[in-house]
């Protein structure tokens, strides 16, 4: 581990930890996770950012901080989501590396030293990879499809969304705070983007220790929309082609009933409707398409995401 006084930053390492209604699992978790950072032998800082928890999960962690320096405690006014609060405590820390992980103990503390050495050998962003992920069978499902589906649209090639113990080098983490956006935000892909080296490490995994999910069926889908609609404009291409399908069926459709006119002499007034009402309507959505796609455009330039990033230069 490289010694702190050659370092820039203050700090090696900083471990941020969103908490969301989690007091059964506060103390355990720091229990497990200061021998851990202890062990280390280098300074670090436990950055708890409080999402706006319900419950006593903020006099918790007051409590922990009392007797420990080197824990941090931020608590938002309301719940803003696992992201923002992992954005915040990204835009607070000090360290050098940056560790995320769960408060629900799913993530093993014991696993941030192996995340630390792939940052030792190099890489710059280090996921963790639930290989044998211990979740309810339809959250498996959701994600394994979720990470199918957008690692093909999105061009972002994770193999694992969604789990959150990784490690950032903090130029990965700078460029993702200078991230100005206010919707869909989702760290793993932002770092894909930023990331020179990054790779994927298998992390144990375990069932979460105390309390429910924060995530339901509603706010997944809402988490899987996001990343695709803010990481690519697919959705609104493929409905410009999907106009450009039905005008085209409409318009054969169309092409047959005249040739059986033709050649048959008989006609069938609801199927010409069909075919008339399928050209027009593939029109408009070949349209409304191509007006998706300007907006998706103004979209895409109101984001002002850097459109490269350089990491070595020699002039
Ligand atoms: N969390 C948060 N804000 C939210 C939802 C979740 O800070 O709106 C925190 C939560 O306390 C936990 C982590 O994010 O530390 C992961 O949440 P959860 O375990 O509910 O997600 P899952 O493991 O089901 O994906
Ligand atoms: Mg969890």
């Amino acid at each position: 581990m490289k010694p702190n006084s050659e370092n820039k930053f203050p700090l090696y390492l900083s471990v941020v930890i969103p908490v969301f209604n989690e007091q059964e699992n506060l103390e355990t978790l720091y229990s497990r996770l200061k021998p851990t950072l202890e062990n280390l032998k280098t300074s670090y800082e436990i950055i708890f950012i409080d999402d706006g928890s319900m419950d006593k999960s903020w006099i918790i962690m007051e409590e922990i901080k009392k007797n420990d320096n080197s824990v941090k405690t931020f608590q938002f006014n309301r719940n803003y989501g696992q992201h923002t609060a992992i954005l915040a405590g990204f835009e607070l820390s000090k360290g050098e590396v940056i560790v995320t992980i769960d408060a629900d103990l799913q993530n093993p503390p014991e696993e941030i030293p192996k995340l630390l050495k792939e940052i030792e050998n190099g890489h710059d962003v280090v996921g963790g990879w639930r290989k044998n992920r211990k979740d309810p069978f339809f959250r498996k499902f959701i994600s394994q499809m979720g990470n199918k589906v957008l690692a093909r649209i999105t061009g972002i090639k994770l193999k694992d969304y969604g789990c959150m113990l990784r490690a950032y080098k903090r130029e990965v983490v700078e460029r993702i705070c200078e991230v100005n956006e206010f919707s869909s935000f989702f760290i793993p892909a932002l770092a894909y983007t930023y990331s020179n080296n990054l790779i994927e490490i298998v992390v144990d995994h375990n069932q979460r220790q105390e309390g429910k999910s924060k995530y339901n069926l509603l706010k997944l889908a809402k988490l899987n929309f996001d990343i695709l609609t803010s990481f690519s404009l697919i959705p609104i291409q493929l409905i410009t082609l999907l106009g450009v399908f039905i005008a085209l069926f409409g318009g054969l459709f169309g092409l047959i009933l005249i040739l059986v006119k033709i050649f048959f002499n008989t006609s069938n007034g609801i199927l010409s409707l069909i075919s008339i009402f399928s050209v027009f309507t593939g029109i408009l959505t070949f349209f409304l398409g191509l007006i998706g796609e300007y907006i998706g455009r103004i979209y895409l330039e109101v984001r002002r995401r850097p459109r490269y990033i350089i990491t070595n230069s020699k002039e």
